[in-house]
């Protein structure tokens, strides 16, 4: 090879590890202290929550592997101690990109049978190629539609919603402390993201939602996949927007129009203040009708 092209490759090569390292290097992780035992963490990619026990901390999702060291460093600061239990709400890897790092430390992995499918393999997903996971990154314990843990002596209900932001979804609720994760089903004040080459669909999130809005009460405080903390009514809003969404995109479809003569800013409508660096409004029209337009 010319060893000018070969020159070029590494140092093309090392400005994208340069930049892939500085993308976390600023990174604090912040906490949000829920009850005395639950907190939520907050870093870059998808909430965290932990449920902090005598000598073992319970952790939902991980966020990216380059943050495990900062987030293990503030679980030790919080709690003294170190995650011995990892629950994923899903198979992205803004939740579970610390899997293997948390693996490593002696966690045990829990999720949906599809979240252990989907990271066993190579996933691509439009240009986007996810490669399978090692062995130790996989979750242990997986399940079908739900299972309950007894941690420290409070019930976890993990419950598995069909087919909602993707086919591997859970919730994380603690009826006692009254607290839910609701992993990526729930987006607090933006558009959500709906994976449809995971097996995600509009429908099946709104059916989420109504899941979760029967298990919570206006004292419930929700960890919501992405944004700030959120409340009941908070969700309901969600929900407004989301039935809103699905009621505009297929009156548009009924009207004969397809995509081309989808009109973003009219489909979201009220809700133009939720639009976001990943998902803008043309990005969300786009991905309901996909989604409702879809034979499946
Ligand atoms: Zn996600």
């Amino acid at each position: 090879m010319n060893k000018f092209i070969l020159l070029a490759i590494t140092l093309i090569c090392i400005s994208f590890s340069l930049s892939g390292q500085n993308r976390f290097d600023d990174v604090q992780i912040k906490e949000y202290k829920l009850t005395d035992q639950i907190y939520m963490l907050e870093g870059a990619g998808g909430n965290v929550g932990i449920y902090i026990g005598e000598a073992e901390v319970l952790m939902i999702d991980d966020q990216y592997a380059p943050l495990s060291e900062k987030l293990m460093a503030k679980i030790k600061e919080l709690s003294g101690g170190m995650t011995t239990k990892l629950i994923n709400t899903h198979w992205h890897g803004d939740h579970s990109g610390g899997n293997e790092n948390f693996g490593k430390a002696g966690a045990m992995i829990f999720a949906h049978e599809n979240v252990r499918e989907r990271m066993s393999k190579e996933v691509v997903r439009g240009d986007q190629v996810s490669p399978p996971s090692p062995d130790i990154a996989l979750p242990v314990v997986t399940y079908k539609d739900a299972m309950q843990l007894h941690f420290m002596g409070e019930p976890v209900l993990i419950s598995h919603v069909h087919n909602a932001h993707t086919d591997g979804d859970s919730f994380v609720f603690f009826p006692e402390s009254n607290v839910i994760h609701m992993g990526d089903c729930f987006f607090h004040k933006r558009f959500p993201y709906i994976d449809l080459n995971s097996g995600g669909s509009l429908n099946g999130i709104i059916e989420a939602v109504e899941a979760a809005a029967m298990l919570v009460n206006d004292d419930t405080q929700i960890i919501p996949g992405h944004g700030p903390m959120a409340s009941k009514s908070d969700l309901m809003k969600y929900h407004t927007f989301l039935t809103t969404l699905r009621d505009r995109v297929i009156a548009h479809i009924n009207s004969g129009g397809d995509e081309k003569t989808l009109n973003a800013a009219q489909i979201v409508e009220g809700y133009e203040d939720w639009s976001w660096g990943f998902i803008d409004a043309e990005k969300m029209a786009s991905i309901a009708f996909a989604s409702l337009s879809s034979k499946d």
